[in-house]
């Protein structure tokens, strides 16, 4: 009988077009057992929107706390204060965040201002670095302190939180639903007219994708990386580059200033996670500083330079799909001057087995919260 858990209500709380992808399918999970209430903060409304409507994840409360050139002690400060109504109001007996934003953690510190449990979902991602991935890296190192329920994707997330002295008790390892997410769209990837126009417009060249938002690189890190991008693909006329740009003012007015006008170069939106996907698949070296396509790449079997100086995402590289730049510009020309010259490791990639997850990570969230968190085993045994 379901009774007792159907009657927990659990809030899950994201912000950012990372935490929706990596939470939709969880969420979907979630209502078919509990009482489940959506909260976003729309940290990032605009990229948000889209995963949204793509998902059909349907938001009970939209805090709005967005605002023009919005800092970390901002969007924490409002997060908090809105959070503190809703979740008075609500009363959940559960509360979910995910990842490593100033949403994950004002999620998980106004949890416990209310004594409400929270269950942090891609627990146990460390840098060792607290400035890179900045103000991530610090985000995920305080919401483990506060987390009553760890849901760890990898054994090596696993370990950086036993080592930390998590209980063992308080940490499931369950994989990283953006494989969940990935799947299911794999599964039925229709691309937009526009992505198969200008896939038809680049076919036989090769396709370099280019993602960049991370704090860290804004300013003369990122210029240089452009620039090394931008005389790549003009030196060798097979190649092409292709750049959702990410709405951040501070990379969109860097890619106007250094790629607008380039021959070969095509600067796009942001995209919606299928076209995405589609030219993922389609690309032939990713470029990239974020996490989740990261994850991602070893599903698709394609090659990623992480432009970023640690990872906290170690699996992608043993796994052989990934290397890491570093934060010189330096190294990324030598590195792209290098795997172009000689193809060995671009050619090696394959798809292979995820080390981030299999696809199950949402199913089994569901069921350690029925079965360790709720304890509904014991109380189905006993009614
Ligand atoms: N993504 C997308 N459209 C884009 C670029 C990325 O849907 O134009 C997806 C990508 O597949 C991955 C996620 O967004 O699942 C990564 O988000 P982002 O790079 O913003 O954040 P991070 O992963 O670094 O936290």
């Amino acid at each position: 009988m379901d009774f007792i858990d159907s009657q927990k209500k659990i809030m899950v709380i994201f912000g950012t077009r990372p935490e929706a992808i990596k939470l939709a399918p969880v969420i979907h999970e979630l209502k078919t057992v509990f009482k489940t209430v959506v909260v976003s903060t729309s940290q990032h409304l605009d990229l948000l929107k889209p995963v949204l409507n793509l998902f059909e994840i349907e938001v009970d409360h939209e805090l709005k706390v967005m605002t023009k050139n919005q800092t970390p002690h901002r969007v924490c400060a409002r997060s908090l204060e809105k959070l503190d109504k809703i979740i008075t109001a609500e009363k959940p007996d559960l509360i979910l965040v995910q990842g490593d934003t100033t949403t994950t953690l004002s999620g998980a510190l106004a949890g416990f201002y209310h004594r409400i449990p929270v269950g942090h979902i891609e627990a146990g991602l460390r840098s060792g670095n607290i400035y890179s991935p900045f103000p991530e890296e610090m985000n995920r190192q305080l919401v483990s302190k506060i987390a009553t329920y760890h849901f760890a994707a990898t054994k090596g997330n696993r370990d950086n939180l036993l080592a930390e002295g998590i209980p063992t008790e308080r940490v499931f390892v369950t994989g990283n639903p953006i494989v969940d997410a990935l799947k299911s769209f794999l599964e039925k990837l229709s691309p937009s007219e526009k992505i198969l126009s200008l896939i038809k417009e680049t076919e036989g060249k090769k396709r370099v994708l280019l993602t960049t938002h991370r704090r860290e690189s804004f300013g003369e890190t990122m210029r240089q990386n452009l620039i090394v991008l931008r005389d790549f693909v003009a030196k060798h006329k097979n190649l092409c580059l292709i750049f959702p740009v990410h709405l951040n003012p501070k990379v969109k007015d860097l890619t106007c200033e250094v790629l607008s006008g380039q021959e070969r170069v095509y600067l796009l939106e942001p995209l919606n996670y299928g076209d995405f996907i589609f030219l993922m698949k389609s690309s032939w070296l990713i470029v990239s500083d974020s996490g989740g396509v990261q994850e991602e790449a070893p599903s698709l079997g394609k090659p990623v330079l992480i432009l970023r100086d640690t990872t906290e995402r170690p699996e992608a590289i043993q796994a052989g799909v990934a290397k890491l730049v570093g934060g010189s510009p330096q190294k990324l020309k030598q590195m792209l001057e290098t795997n172009y010259s000689v193809e060995t490791w671009i050619k090696s990639v394959k798809e292979v087995a995820n080390p981030f997850g299999d696809g199950r990570a949402s199913k089994r969230i569901l069921k350690i919260l029925l079965d360790e968190v709720f304890q509904s085993k014991k109380s189905r045994a006993s009614s």
